[in-house]
């Protein structure tokens, strides 16, 4: 579960960019995070994988207050959390295997399992046959596909994703979309920052509205709303 529990959280230069938000998120759900830019969407994504603290207020993932952690127990909880970004961050001079088994060698696993274990979730994305290629010599689609396989390698709880559609065409986006669905069938919680209305509104799913730094819709099945 997650939960924030009047979270604040005001920039060093002044901006108050989240503005005392209570959130409950379930072992499973799929969340969409929706509204205009500037909203402060981006902020809420980043103080759940602790990129950063809130200036108050508890945020709580698998039983740890992120607020609290320090700096040294981060690399546990990322173990727990598989991020996804918009602009992928693959590292550019290492294969598409040796991108996903980056995150199992730096745990130690043997060389036997992050096989095993790479080369089950490049199946999952389908792209086993691109595991010798470089992410220069794949499309934009097919780097996402490398990042969502290593954000899940670690089989984490929680998978949050900053707008991971918002690089990709129409196509390739719902492919994408498609196996977000697959992570998120297989019990995983998905948090997703997005401004991709159609999807949205197709696929429906856990709508948290956020304007100003404020929750100011929330809705089991919900739709996109009038933004951007
Ligand atoms: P969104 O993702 O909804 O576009 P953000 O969370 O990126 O919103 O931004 C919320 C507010 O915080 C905006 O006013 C933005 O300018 C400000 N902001 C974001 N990141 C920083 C930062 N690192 N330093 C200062 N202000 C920031």
């Amino acid at each position: 579960m997650i939960e924030m529990e009047q979270v604040y959280k005001t920039y060093p230069n002044g901006v108050l960019a989240i503005n005392g938000i209570n959130i409950k998120i379930n072992q499973g759900e799929f969340v969409y995070v929706v509204g205009p830019s500037g909203a402060g969407k981006s902020t809420f994504i980043k103080m759940m994988y602790r990129e950063e603290k809130p200036t108050s207020g508890k945020i709580i993932i698998n039983g740890v207050n992120l607020a609290k952690l320090k700096e040294s127990r981060v690399p546990y909880l990322r173990r727990g959390i598989g991020v996804v970004f918009q602009d992928f961050k693959l590292l550019p001079r290492l294969t598409v295997f040796e991108n996903v088994a980056f995150a199992l060698e730096v745990i130690g696993e043997s060389q036997k399992n992050i096989k095993k274990k790479v080369l089950d979730v490049l199946d999952l994305v389908q792209l086993k046959h691109k595991a010798r290629s470089f992410p220069d010599e794949l499309s934009g689609g097919e780097q996402q596909r490398v990042s969502l396989a290593r954000s899940i390698v670690n089989n984490p709880g929680v998978v949050i994703a900053d707008e991971p559609t918002g690089n990709l065409d129409p196509d390739t986006s719902w492919e994408i979309m498609n196996i977000f669905e697959e992570i998120n069938n297989r019990g995983t919680t998905i948090v997703m920052a997005t401004h991709n209305r159609e999807i949205v509104n197709s696929i429906t799913r856990r709508v948290i509205v956020i304007e100003d730094g404020k929750v100011v819709r929330d809705e089991a099945r919900g739709e996109y709303g009038l933004y951007d």
